[in-house]
């Protein structure tokens, strides 16, 4: 099945700014709400469309890759981060939040879903490039498991709030108007636990440190994040669970620095290596490689290093490795050495040597000779 274009799903040209995008895509999903369509599955397809296309194009790094690419540039089934599209929660709670009250589906009726939670892993540009497993400890509300989230005492249920009917919300007459308001004996839960559970004190929830396993795909930089469905905190009163977000945060390496998906790395190199040539042991992640530089090399030289960089999460060309040659002024000579290098000046008599300073030295000349001094 071929898919259709992202704009055009949204009906915005391609210089759309993020605003309109926005604009756009509330446009195209609420008509296509599953609330408004029940049962119509030609509408929930066009949702899930707008939803993947939304998710692309207001993500700056997607969308260029997108706009790069096409599909294959954002071909989530390869990269393996997050869940695929299936489960929109996260966008859909960002756009609709205000419409929609907050991202859950509490107007409905049942108990709330679990807050979603966010953890920050901190991991080694080699790991974030090679992908791995870490394990980490997230402290979250689990359900109780002596009361099974119900919150009231094994032997006993809870029963349903006599001031509510179970609705957990009351209507109040004030005056000429009647308010809805959340059951003030229930809390909106709709109902009443008369012996609680001694573990969770009623809550349903307790307090718990998870330890859980992610698995990181290659390739992933600061900003990514994984989502780990049903593993943020579980919802009250037995409520579905949420979902943790695993956000990335590459650490600094000390020789490398990335840029997308290119490495950029400084190399010193001596005054006698740049001017006769030579070779040289570059870094890369992969161990040291030689690179041959040319006689007369400048400081600041950029070599690459094709294919050394970052294969991307979701697929592309892998990034090369940018090494910046700098040449370095020798320190502390002996005698000799100081010697050797007088009886070097005396013979650079031509600025051909020089390519830089004899420009320079052109420039200067015409700068004070339009000063007249
Ligand atoms: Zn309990
Ligand atoms: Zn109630």
């Amino acid at each position: 099945m071929s898919k259709r274009d992202y704009y055009e799903i949204l009906g915005v040209d391609r210089s759309v700014s993020d605003k309109d995008l926005k604009k756009a895509y509330r446009r195209v999903a609420m008509k296509y709400h599953p609330d408004r369509n029940p049962d119509d599955q030609a509408a929930e397809e066009k949702f899930k469309e707008a939803n993947e296309a939304y998710e692309v194009l207001s993500n700056d790094q997607k969308r260029a890759a997108y706009d790069q690419y096409g599909h294959a540039g954002v071909d989530q089934s390869a990269g393996g981060a997050g869940g695929g599209f299936n489960n929109f929660s996260d966008i859909f709670g960002d756009v609709f939040g205000d419409i929609f009250g907050g991202g859950g589906r509490g107007g409905r009726g049942g108990p709330a879903r679990g807050s979603d939670l966010r953890y920050t892993l901190d991991l080694d540009l080699e790991d974030a490039v090679r992908g791995t497993t870490v394990k980490i400890k997230v402290p979250t509300l689990v359900a109780c498991k002596t009361c099974d989230g119900t919150g009231a005492k094994k032997g006993s249920t809870p029963k349903t709030c006599t001031t509510c009917g179970g609705h957990g919300q009351v209507r109040m007459q004030q005056g000429f108007f009647s308010v809805q308001q959340t059951c003030p004996n229930c809390h909106g839960s709709g109902k009443v636990i008369s012996d609680p559970c001694t573990d969770c004190h009623g809550h349903g929830r307790i307090e718990e440190t998870k330890t859980l396993s992610v698995k990181v795909p290659s390739g992933v930089d600061t900003g990514d994040r994984i989502r780990l469905a049903g593993e943020g905190e579980a919802g009250a009163d037995g409520g579905p669970a949420g979902d943790l977000y695993v956000q990335m945060n590459i650490r600094q390496h000390s020789i490398f620095e990335r840029e997308g998906n290119n490495l950029y790395c400084e190399v010193p190199i001596s005054f006698v290596d740049a001017a006769l040539g030579g070779e040289l042991e570059v870094p890369t992640l992969d161990g040291r490689v030689k690179l041959k530089v040319p006689e007369g090399t400048q400081t600041g030289k950029l070599f690459r290093l094709r294919g050394k960089g970052v294969s991307p999460v979701r697929g592309g060309a892998t990034g090369d490795l940018m090494c910046r040659v700098l040449v370095e002024t020798p320190v502390s000579l002996s005698a000799k050495q100081k010697e050797l290098l007088r009886e070097f000046k005396a013979l650079v008599t031509d600025d051909k040597h020089s390519p830089k300073q004899s420009t320079w030295f052109e420039g200067m000349k015409n700068f004070f000779g339009d000063m007249k001094l």
